[in-house]
């Protein structure tokens, strides 16, 4: 049996046990604070929360996560302007500092790779909220336990990935999930310039997962059960001309969404720009706000186990 310390890569989650169990606490938070009784397991814990890139969902949930467990939390709103790294100090510094003041770090990052520097310095827990086109292990995470509670299984569905697969940080972390169960079929829709990048197909060949690569998104929605979509990631293209290339090449409206199953659901992390018609808000189908809901419960019941030394796993 092995405790995770940091929280850098869905690469960490080996088995379904684990999280099993993390969806059980989040539906317990969920009900403890739907009948104002929850408990203070994290009451005199301090969360810093770092953040060198835009965040909306992630870092206030993780904000109120904390609080609603009784801990506190330190913040800056633009580590890259408002901390001492405009006068030059090293995220490794920054990270040595906040570890003195700071029970758990929570970290996000414009550069592949930093969550994992900051962990090799770090005495405290670092949770990564995004190392730019890397991964987003929390927000997977939270898509795996909507996935659940939606659906009532993971096993046994279609799933299809739409956007940009390539800098696309939640699907990547997502993938590394999805790969832990059966049965799964993933359609990988992409404009060829955004196609998935190797190292994660990698990952679904040695896992046996079933796995297309599809352009025309309209050959496949018939038959798909959770659609997955995706922003195109403008602040990760080189030019304003390769971004407006692709920029609108798959959007979600209510024409589209005739040919989805009655019981599909339509995720997005967000936040969106035009994949998805804000006309298709009203559908039963449209999950991606309960998604965001599920993130702060599923956050609230990771700080809980993270801090109780209960994120377990069989495989080691
Ligand atoms: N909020 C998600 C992220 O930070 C998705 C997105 O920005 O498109 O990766």
């Amino acid at each position: 049996m092995g405790g995770l310390k940091h929280i850098i890569s869905t690469k960490q989650f080996l088995d379904t046990s684990i999280l099993e169990n993390l969806f059980l606490v989040a539906n317990q938070m969920e009900n403890e604070d739907k009948n104002k009784k929850i408990k203070q397991t994290l009451k005199g814990k301090i969360l810093a929360s770092l953040f060198y890139e835009p965040s909306t969902r992630t870092r206030f949930s993780f904000e109120v996560a904390i609080q609603k467990l009784g801990g506190k939390v330190i913040t800056t709103e633009s580590a890259s302007h408002f901390s001492s790294v405009t006068k030059g100090e090293s995220l490794q510094d920054t990270i040595k500092i906040l570890q003195e003041y700071a029970d758990v770090i929570i970290l996000r990052h414009n550069k592949e790779g930093s969550a994992q520097i900051a962990a090799d310095v770090s005495s405290v827990p670092i949770i990564n909220a995004g190392d730019g086109a890397g991964e987003h292990p929390t927000q997977a995470l939270l898509d795996i336990y909507t996935i659940k509670k939606e659906k009532g299984k993971i096993n046994d569905l279609n799933i299809a990935l739409v956007g940009d697969l390539l800098y696309g940080r939640t699907v990547h972390s997502l993938l590394n999930l999805l790969s832990l169960y059966s049965a799964i079929k993933i359609y990988l829709v992409s404009p060829p310039e955004l196609k998935l990048p190797q190292k994660y197909k990698d990952v679904l060949i040695q896992e046996n997962i079933q796995f297309e690569e599809v352009e025309d998104i309209k050959k496949i929605l018939n038959k798909i059960d959770v659609i997955y979509v995706t922003r195109i990631q403008r602040e990760r293209f080189l030019s304003q001309k390769e971004y407006e290339q692709v920029k609108g090449s798959y959007i979600i409206n209510k024409e589209v969404i005739k040919s989805l199953k009655e019981d599909a659901i339509i995720m997005h992390p967000l936040p969106r720009v035009d994949e998805i018609s804000p006309e298709v808000d009203d559908d039963k189908r449209a999950a991606y706000f309960r998604q965001a809901r599920n993130g702060l419960y599923l956050r609230m019941a990771l700080l809980h186990m993270l801090f109780n030394g209960e994120l377990k796993q069989r495989r080691l």
